[in-house]
Parts: C-alpha cells; sequence; structure tokens
C-alpha cells in the first residue's frame, strides 16, 4: 500500500493512524479532520475543562515522528473507489480508516448549546457564570456532567429528562433511581417525565404548553454517527457503518472505528454502537492489523465511565433499559458510601457491573465479564468478600 487514509483526526482516527505506524506501515499517511484543532480528547471537556480545571486536552504525540500528515479543517464529502472526496479536493488510497465519530442529536429550535468539541466546552463554561439560570435537557451522561460543573459555578441549575430515571438509554431504572438524590444533595433541580418540544434562545418550552427562561441552555439527548457524508458510497449504513469483528466494512481496504460504528459481536450475537472513549482508543489497533494482512477481532465488553456530583461511576456490559439476569448488590447506595451492582447470568457469570466509588470491584467485575467465569452467588453478595475471591470452587481448582 502506497497511501492509507485516515478520516476524522478524534481518539479513533488518530490512534489508528499510530497504530499504523507501530505495526510497521512505512506509506503515506494522511489524516484528515474536519477540526482546526490538533487531535484532542473529549472526557475533560465536560469535567475537567468545564469546571475550570484544564484548558488543554491534548492528545500526547508526535505528528513529524510518527511521520502523519494531519490535514486539519477538511471535510470528507463522499466515498468512490479509491477516493475521497473532501472540501479540498480528492484523495486517492489504497486503505483508509473511517473514524468520523459522532455529532449530538440536535432539539428542534434556534437556541440551545450543544457539547462535543474544545471549541463548545471552551465557550459553555464561559457562560456559566454564578447565579446564571442553567436549563440543562437531559439527564444522560454528559446532562449529568454539565450540571455538576454549573452548579459548582454558582449557576441555577435545572436538569429536564424525558424518562422517569436517569441515564435510562444504559440502565435500568432499578439502578439509575439511586442517582436522583444526587441531583438535589447538589443544588441541582432535576424535572423527570418531561419533554422539551422546543429549544429557543431564552429558554425552552415543554411539550405540556409551559416554559422555562434561561440564560443558559445544554442539550445532551444522545449522539448519532457523523456519517452523513458517506450517503450514496458503497459503504453499509445503519445508525453507524456497519462492520464486523474485523472492524472491515465490506468494501476492500476500507475499515471503521470509534463512535462512527456499528460493530457486529459474536459475543452478545447482536451489533454494538459504541460511542464510548475505550471503544474509540482500543478498536483502532485491530482496524490496523487487519488493513495490514491480519486477521484479528474486536469484540470486548463496552465499557463506560461518568464523573458526576463528586461520584466516579463506571459500567461495564450491555444491558440497555431492562436489568437482564440476576441483579446482585454489593453495599447499600442509600449509605452515601460507595457501591456496586452485579448482573449475573444463568451461569452465574457476569453480563455486566456498575460501580459508584468502588473502582476495585469494578477492575475485578469486568475482567470476570471478559472471561464469563461463574461465581458464588452468596458471596458475591457480600462486600466484604473481593470480587475475584467470589470465583467458584470448581473454577479456581
Ligand atoms: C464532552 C464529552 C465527554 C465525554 N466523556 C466520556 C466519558 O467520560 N467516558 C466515556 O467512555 N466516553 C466519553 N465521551 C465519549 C468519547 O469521547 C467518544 O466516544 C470518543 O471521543 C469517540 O472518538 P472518535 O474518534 O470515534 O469520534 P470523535 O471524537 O467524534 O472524532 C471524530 C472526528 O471526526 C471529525 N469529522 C466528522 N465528520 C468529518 C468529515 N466528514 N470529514 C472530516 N472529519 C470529520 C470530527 O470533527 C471529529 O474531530 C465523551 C464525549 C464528549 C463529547
Amino acid at each position: 500500500m502506497q497511501r492509507v487514509v485516515v478520516v476524522g483526526s478524534g481518539l479513533a482516527g488518530t490512534h489508528a493512524a499510530m497504530a499504523l505506524r507501530r505495526q510497521g506501515y512505512e506509506g503515506e499517511l494522511v489524516l484528515v479532520g474536519a477540526e482546526e484543532h490538533q487531535p484532542y480528547d473529549r472526557p475533560p471537556l465536560s469535567k475537567a475543562v468545564l469546571l475550570g480545571n484544564q484548558d488543554d486536552t491534548s492528545l500526547t504525540f508526535s505528528l513529524d515522528e510518527l511521520r502523519i500528515e494531519l490535514r486539519p479543517n477538511v471535510h470528507a464529502t463522499g466515498l468512490r473507489s479509491g477516493v475521497v472526496e473532501t472540501s479540498v479536493g480528492d484523495l486517492a488510497y489504497d486503505g483508509l480508516v473511517l473514524a468520523t465519530g459522532s455529532e449530538p442529536v440536535r432539539l428542534p429550535g434556534t437556541g440551545g448549546r450543544y457539547l462535543r468539541t474544545k471549541t463548545d466546552a471552551l465557550s459553555l463554561r464561559a457562560s456559566l457564570r454564578e447565579g446564571a439560570q442553567v436549563v440543562v435537557v437531559g439527564a444522560g451522561w454528559i446532562g449529568a456532567e454539565v450540571a455538576t460543573a454549573a452548579a459548582k459555578h454558582g449557576c441555577q441549575v435545572t436538569v429536564l429528562e424525558l424518562a422517569a430515571t436517569p441515564v435510562a438509554h444504559a440502565l435500568p431504572a432499578e439502578i439509575a433511581s439511586h442517582f436522583v438524590p444526587w441531583y438535589a444533595a447538589a443544588g441541582v433541580e432535576l424535572r423527570t417525565n418531561c419533554a422539551v418540544a422546543e429549544v429557543g434562545p431564552d429558554g425552552v418550552s415543554l411539550v405540556d404548553g409551559s416554559s422555562l427562561e434561561a440564560d443558559v441552555v445544554v442539550v445532551g439527548v444522545g449522539v448519532r454517527p457523523a456519517a452523513g457524508w458517506l450517503e450514496g458510497s458503497p459503504i453499509p449504513v445503519d445508525r453507524g457503518v456497519l462492520v464486523g469483528a474485523d472492524l472491515a466494512t465490506g468494501v476492500e481496504g476500507v475499515y471503521a472505528v470509534g463512535d462512527l460504528v456499528a460493530r457486529w459481536s459474536p459475543r452478545y450475537g447482536e451489533r454494538i454502537r459504541g460511542e464510548h472513549w475505550d471503544d474509540a482508543l482500543r478498536s483502532p489497533a485491530v482496524a490496523a492489523a487487519n488493513l495490514l494482512g491480519g486477521a484479528e477481532e474486536y469484540d470486548p465488553v463496552p465499557y463506560v465511565w461518568s464523573e458526576q456530583f463528586g461520584r466516579m461511576i463506571q459500567f461495564a456490559g450491555n444491558l440497555g433499559p431492562e436489568s437482564k439476569g440476576k441483579l446482585v448488590w454489593r453495599g447499600d447506595p442509600a449509605t452515601g458510601e460507595g457501591w456496586s451492582a452485579f448482573w449475573l447470568d444463568s451461569r452465574s457469570c457476569v453480563a455486566a457491573v456498575l460501580a459508584v466509588d468502588q473502582p476495585r470491584d469494578f477492575v475485578q467485575g469486568r475482567r470476570l465479564a471478559e472471561g464469563s467465569v461463574p461465581l458464588d452467588v452468596d458471596k458475591l453478595a457480600d462486600p466484604a468478600v473481593m470480587v475475584k475471591a467470589t470465583v467458584a470452587e470448581f473454577q479456581r481448582d
């Protein structure tokens, strides 16, 4: 291969380019990115950056050393065989990695801020002045982090959530209902079962006909894959670029990684939309290996974390709004101390784990989830017993 093009200079695209070099690719390597910035990391944007503790989240690596030619401010606009069409002309490729990530779902109306880029984060931070009325639409991962920062800055914060509990897209109500008291404790008003109809410049109108004024409205109601530019191309797209566990698109020499993809998971027998940092970090090495002739699979247990209201939340698994399997609690959420919850499948293996300020439970639980190891349920229910010590006797022999 003489020229590999990577489209999208976020975490996944940048790591794909780095992995190609590290795995021995010697040809021309072009990284095309729509943003003006050098590649940077997004999770701190809604945490340390919004809180005012950090400005720069640049990824640390050397473009020159790795001989990666970054082309910022360039939009890919289309794709045909062997050619990426861009805002500055055609770019021929022998190998291609698609990594254009995702973009926020927009609500009707002309107002509202969305938090995706470094520019969004710095501009939002400047608006979070003491006493400002802030409405956050959506109590998902991002909405809760924005509410945390806004409350810290002394804003009057109201969070409007369509579902009955926070993070309803990822966690069942029996778990997420324990997140509700965190809002009031931080001085944030959480209104659940609340449907926003439109976002205007000075507030939001609700479906019930009422409205809410605000100095700042931040919308965090999910993301969708940034795949519009692939319309009319041979790349299969259905709520994400469709790839197998090898991250191949089915079009020769074209792989896709990170938030953009809906990957086939042999582990779950279904398609998984990533949308989390861990996928963007780890999937590119597999795509790079396969583009260079390898035969690797990417099929981990999905992992996400969030830092909200002074707590570290970590979740690994694939649940959705429904609880799957037997739920085992470790610790009592009502005490304010750390706790965790495990979902076990019919073989008593970890299907999913959620931990709140309980990193040790999480690390051990996640490892066991990856390995499908049966646990002793009674021991697991005792938080004094280490999770790894609950592996059923016959497995340890
Ligand atoms: C504020 C924030 C906080 C987050 N916090 C967490 C967290 O705590 N935990 C967690 O697990 N995940 C978190 N995430 C999610 C995580 O950051 C993403 O999963 C990850 O960044 C995805 O990386 P990516 O490279 O696939 O996509 P992106 O980061 O979206 O990068 C894609 C890049 O492609 C560019 N692009 C798009 N279209 C085109 C085009 N047509 N041509 C050229 N370039 C294009 C975009 O401008 C962008 O730079 C957070 C995300 C945000 C926004």
